[in-house]
C-alpha cells in the first residue's frame, strides 16, 4: 500500500476525524488513530476484523445494506448515522460517510474508505433538548405540554365513554415554607420523592405530570366514575403523606387535591382547570383533603376573581376599616387592651368580615398593603388617645413578615402617628410563628426591638410544640376560640385549659382567652387561671368612634394586685 505514505497517507493518519479502509468484504484494513480512540481500542485490535462486530446489532442490517449500494456503484458515496459499540460496552453515535473506491492497480482491488465522526454529545444534547421540551426537569415526570397532548389524545379515545378519564390536581400544603426554612434544595428533594410516590403510586399508564412548583396533575383513563376516581385519589394522597425525612427533619406533607372528571366535548384545558378548582376549594376548605369539582366552583371563582379586584381599589380608596374588640382583666373587667380587626365597608355588599377577603388578599398578595393599612389605623388610633395607657393588638399575616419588612412598615406607622410603640402588639398564629424563617426571625427580633410586643394568636390550632414557637420573643398567647367551646366539658378541653393557662404564667407571658360569650364561660375561665379575656360578654369588635375610655386608667389601678394589671402594664 504505498499510496499510503502519500499526502493521502499522512492525512489519514493524522486526521482529527476517525478514518478507516474497508476491503470489499468490510473487513478494516487501515484505520487510523481518532477512529480507533471513539471506538476505545487500537488499530491494531481492529486491522482484519470485520466491522460488524464494532456495530450495534440494530443497525447492522441496515450498515450492510447501504454498503452494498455504495460497493455495486449505485451510489457513489452515503453518509448516515449508527451505533458503534466502545470497548467499554457504551454505544457511540456516530456519523458515517462511506465512499467506495474503485482502484484496479492497487492490490487491494476496489474497497471502501470510511469518515467516522463521533457525534453522541450531540445526540445526546438533542434529546436532551427534546426531553426538555417534554418533560420536567427536576422531577422526570411529563410537563404541561406533555400532559396537555396525552390528556388531549385520552379524551379522544375515550370520547363516548367521556366519563371514564378524570384529572386529579395535586398541591403540597405550605411546600413554601419548606423551601424557605430549609432551603431550595431541601425543597428540591422533597419534589422529587414526591414525583417517586405518585408514580409509585398510579397504574404504569396514567400520565404524571408536574406543572410547576409543587403542583402536580395525574390523568386517569378507564375508571368507572367519579366514587372509583375518588378512591384512588385517597389513595394517592395517602401515598404522598407519608412523613419523609430531609436533612434530618421529618416532614409530613399535607396535601390538598382537586378531582374533576371528563365529560362530553370537554377539553383538555377545561378538565385540567376544573381539576385546579376543586383543588382551590379544597385549600379554602382548610387544606389536607380532596374536593371533588362541581358547577358552583366555577361560579365561585368568578367571585374570588372580582373581589381581587374590588379590594385592590378597596384598599387604595380607603374603604377598610377597623374596629376594636375590647380585651379585658378578667378579676376587673377593666378594658387592658384593644384586638384592631379590619372589616371591608364595600359599597355594595355592606360590611364584609376577615374571612372573606383576607385569604384572597394573602393569595393575591394584597396583605401586605392592607396590613400596612390596619397598622397605621391603629397606631392613629393610639395616638389620637393618650390618656388611654392600654395596648392595641393588631394581627398580622405571615405573608407580612420578613419578605416584606414587617419592621419597615411598623416603625413607619409608629413615626407618622406618634404612637408609642410599647402600646402596640402584634398578633401572629401558631403556624405563622412555626413558619418564621430567619429572615422573618430576624423581623421578629427588630420589632421587638423597637418596643411592640408579640402575641401568640390561636394558640392550640397548629399541634405545635409550644417549646418551638417560643423560640421567637413572645409576651403574650391568645388561647384558640376552640378550647373556650370546649370549657366545661370536665375532660380534655378543661384539661388543656388549665394547662395552658398554668403554663403561660409560669413562663412570665400574659395569657388571653378568646371567645368569652357567656358568664358561665367566664367563670370557668376565671377558676382555670386566665388573667385576660376577650369575647361578646365583654364587648363586640366597634368602630373608633363608638368607642369611650371612661373606664379607670391602668396608670391609677397601679396599686391593684390584679397580676393581669401587672402583665400589661
Ligand atoms: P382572630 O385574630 O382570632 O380574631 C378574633 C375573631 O373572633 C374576630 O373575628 C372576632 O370578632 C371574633 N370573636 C371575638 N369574640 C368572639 C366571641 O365571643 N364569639 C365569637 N363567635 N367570635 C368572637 P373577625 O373579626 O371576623 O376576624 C377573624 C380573623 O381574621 C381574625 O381572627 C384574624 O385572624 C383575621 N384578621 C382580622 N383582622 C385582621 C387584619 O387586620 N390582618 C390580618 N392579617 N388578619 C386579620
Ligand atoms: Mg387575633
Ligand atoms: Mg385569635
Amino acid at each position: 500500500m504505498g499510496a499510503h505514505d502519500t499526502l493521502f497517507g499522512l492525512t489519514f493518519r493524522d486526521s482529527p476525524i476517525g478514518m478507516a479502509i474497508l476491503d470489499s468484504g468490510g473487513h478494516y484494513v487501515e484505520v487510523n488513530s481518532a477512529f480507533a480512540r471513539t471506538v476505545g481500542r487500537e488499530p491494531s485490535a481492529l486491522v482484519g476484523r470485520h466491522f460488524g462486530e464494532f456495530t450495534h446489532q440494530d443497525d447492522l442490517p441496515r450498515n450492510v445494506e447501504l454498503m452494498a449500494k455504495v460497493g455495486s456503484g449505485e451510489v457513489s458515496y452515503f453518509q448516515f448515522h449508527s451505533r458503534l459499540l466502545h470497548r467499554q460496552g457504551d454505544t457511540i453515535w456516530v456519523r458515517i460517510t462511506i465512499s467506495g473506491v474503485e482502484a484496479p492497480e492497487d492490490p487491494l482491488g476496489h474497497h471502501y474508505v470510511a469518515q467516522v465522526e463521533d457525534v453522541t454529545e450531540i445526540r445526546r444534547a438533542r434529546d436532551l433538548l427534546e426531553r426538555r421540551a417534554l418533560y420536567d426537569h427536576l422531577t422526570g415526570l411529563a410537563n404541561r405540554t406533555l400532559l396537555m397532548d396525552r390528556l388531549e389524545l385520552a379524551l379522544e379515545t375515550h370520547e363516548p365513554r367521556a366519563a371514564t378519564v378524570a384529572a386529579i390536581f395535586l398541591d403540597i400544603d405550605h411546600f413554601k415554607t419548606v423551601n424557605d426554612s430549609l432551603g431550595h434544595d431541601a425543597g428540591d428533594t422533597l419534589l422529587i420523592e414526591l414525583g417517586r410516590r405518585l408514580q409509585a403510586a398510579v397504574r404504569s399508564a396514567d400520565t404524571v405530570a408536574r406543572l410547576g412548583g409543587d403542583e402536580f396533575v395525574v390523568i386517569v383513563e378507564d375508571v368507572m366514575g367519579e366514587e372509583a376516581a375518588l378512591a384512588v385519589t385517597h389513595g394517592i394522597v395517602a401515598a404522598l403523606r407519608r412523613p419523609f425525612v430531609v436533612d434530618g427533619t421529618e416532614i409530613t406533607p399535607g396535601v390538598s387535591a382537586g378531582l374533576a372528571m371528563a365529560e362530553q366535548g370537554i377539553t383538555a384545558e377545561a378538565l385540567v382547570r376544573n381539576a385546579d378548582m376543586a383543588m382551590y376549594a379544597a385549600k379554602q376548605g382548610g387544606r389536607d383533603r380532596v374536593e371533588c369539582y362541581d358547577e358552583s366552583m366555577r361560579e365561585r371563582a368568578r367571585t374570588k376573581l372580582s373581589i381581587e379586584s374590588e379590594l385592590r381599589t378597596a384598599i387604595r380608596d380607603g374603604e377598610l376599616v377597623v374596629h376594636y374588640q375590647p380585651v379585658v382583666d378578667l378579676e376587673t373587667r377593666e378594658i387592658r387592651a384593644f384586638e384592631a380587626l379590619v372589616r371591608w365597608q364595600h359599597p355594595q355588599r355592606g360590611l364584609l368580615l376577615p374571612d372573606e377577603f383576607i385569604p384572597i388578599s394573602e393569595d393575591a398578595n394584597l396583605v401586605i398593603p392592607l396590613g400596612a393599612a390596619v397598622l397605621h389605623e391603629a397606631c392613629a388610633f393610639l395616638a389620637a388617645r393618650p390618656e388611654y395607657k392600654g395596648r392595641v393588638f393588631v394581627n398580622v399575616s405571615t405573608r407580612q413578615i420578613g419578605s416584606a419588612d414587617l419592621t419597615h412598615v411598623v416603625k413607619d406607622a409608629l413615626t407618622t402617628t406618634g404612637a408609642n410603640p410599647s402600646q402596640l402588639g402584634l398578633e401572629i398564629t401558631e403556624s405563622g410563628m412555626l413558619m418564621a424563617t430567619a429572615a422573618a426571625r430576624a423581623d421578629l427580633k427588630a420589632l421587638t426591638e423597637l418596643g411592640c410586643e408579640l402575641i401568640l394568636d390561636d394558640f392550640g390550632t397548629g399541634y405545635s410544640a409550644l417549646s418551638s414557637v417560643l423560640q421567637n420573643p413572645v409576651s403574650g398567647l391568645k388561647l384558640a376560640r376552640d378550647f373556650t367551646l370546649r370549657l366545661g366539658d370536665r375532660g380534655t378541653g378543661d384539661r388543656i385549659s388549665t394547662a395552658i393557662a398554668t403554663l403561660t404564667r409560669s413562663l412570665d407571658m400574659y395569657g388571653v382567652i378568646e371567645g368569652i360569650e357567656t358568664e358561665a364561660q367566664y367563670a370557668i375561665a376565671r377558676r382555670h387561671g386566665w388573667q385576660l379575656g376577650q369575647g361578646f360578654l365583654f364587648g363586640h369588635a366597634q368602630p373608633a368612634s363608638d368607642i369611650t375610655l371612661g373606664l379607670p386608667r391602668p396608670s391609677d389601678a397601679d396599686d391593684d394586685a390584679s397580676p393581669a394589671a401587672a402583665a400589661l402594664r
